[in-house]
């Protein structure tokens, strides 16, 4: 009898929890020790969702790193050269605001992968949640701000390549404008790219994006979703993309270390749903990354991710009581 129970239980266990992949790998971590950026919250994101029993093992995929084809249809060869031989000077990574190691090189070319794999299964399932990347700082000649590659640009350009999609938008709600991002798709009008944030924060300048919404500081719940909403009507009114990068930023949060914005975890929910339902109300597929995020208490910051992952959760359930229904 014991026996009977054990197996369907660990049957149950590979079942599936979630209507979509989560895509992870213990290389994201950066291994930044004791920095602001808290590398470790991608592992941190996996045990919450596991530990709560909102996904099991059978939810989460591992990417291959991507290849250098395909961080080259992004990023200089020159940079990428440099990367991969520790050659960059004291400037560039300074720049980078992050120490160079072997393993920041590893975690962002898997990071990048893993931006890949979620562009695919996003297409195949309608969504696919990197728990990683958002990198949207990095530049093709350059890395700031934490970003060493741009991972969603480099997994945009391989997406188009493979004739898997011609179109793409990327909704950026980082509290720091999407730079990399908006210089990277700045003359290509196969990609629209958005961005909401706070004005008075790095970076500075900051190159347009098709759609900005340059908030001020301590922007409060209400405030914030109103100007996303009408930001949202607009961007998908202007084009309506193949797939949409959701690049989701924590640090909105008004505890964070970063922002200057005053949104509760409440307020960065709702903010998730209402992204998620415009993708869904268009039907396009929509693949998600982390991106930033430095509350003061790292529970904070991972509590964040994961209610994006259960908003992208709960959106494609409704989706899917709606079609049978
Ligand atoms: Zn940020």
């Amino acid at each position: 009898m014991g026996w009977i129970v054990i197996s369907i239980l660990s049957g149950y266990a590979r079942v599936a929890m979630l209507p979509f992949k989560l895509i992870y790998d213990d290389g994201y971590d950066l291994h930044l020790g004791a920095h602001v950026f808290p590398s470790q919250k991608y592992r941190l994101v996996r045990e919450a969702l596991l530990q709560e029993h909102l996904a099991n093992e059978s939810d989460f995929i591992a990417p291959a790193a991507a290849a250098d084809e395909d961080v080259l249809r992004v990023h200089e060869h020159d940079y990428v050269h440099k990367l991969k031989t520790g050659t960059l000077n004291y400037l560039e990574i300074l720049r980078m605001e992050v120490a160079y190691s072997k393993e920041l090189v590893n975690a962002c070319w898997l990071g990048a992968g893993g931006s890949i794999e979620a562009g695919k299964r996003a297409l195949a399932d309608g969504c696919a949640v990197n728990i990683g990347g958002g990198f949207h700082h990095a530049y093709p000649g350059h890395g700031e701000g934490f970003c060493v590659l741009h991972d969603v640009a480099i997994a945009i350009r391989r997406l188009q390549s493979d004739g898997a999609i011609k179109t793409a938008m990327t909704i950026d709600t980082d509290v720091h404008q999407g730079n990399g991002t908006a210089a990277i798709f700045a003359n290509d009008s196969s990609v629209f790219t958005f961005s909401i944030h706070q004005e008075n924060n790095y970076p500075y300048p900051k190159p347009p994006s098709n759609l900005d919404a340059n908030l001020p500081d301590g922007t409060d719940d209400e405030s914030y979703l109103t100007i996303l909403e009408a930001h949202l009507v607009r961007a998908f009114e202007m084009f309506c993309p193949d797939l949409m990068f959701y690049i989701a930023g924590a640090d909105p949060y008004r505890e964070d270390q970063l922002g200057g914005l005053a949104l509760t975890m409440e307020g960065l929910r709702r903010r998730d749903d209402m992204v998620f339902d415009h993708a869904r109300r268009h039907g396009v597929p929509n693949a998600v990354t982390l991106a930033g995020g430095y509350a003061r208490r790292v529970a904070d910051t991972v509590r964040i991710h994961v209610n994006t992952i259960l908003a992208a959760r709960d959106a494609m359930l409704q989706q899917s009581a709606r079609s049978t229904g």
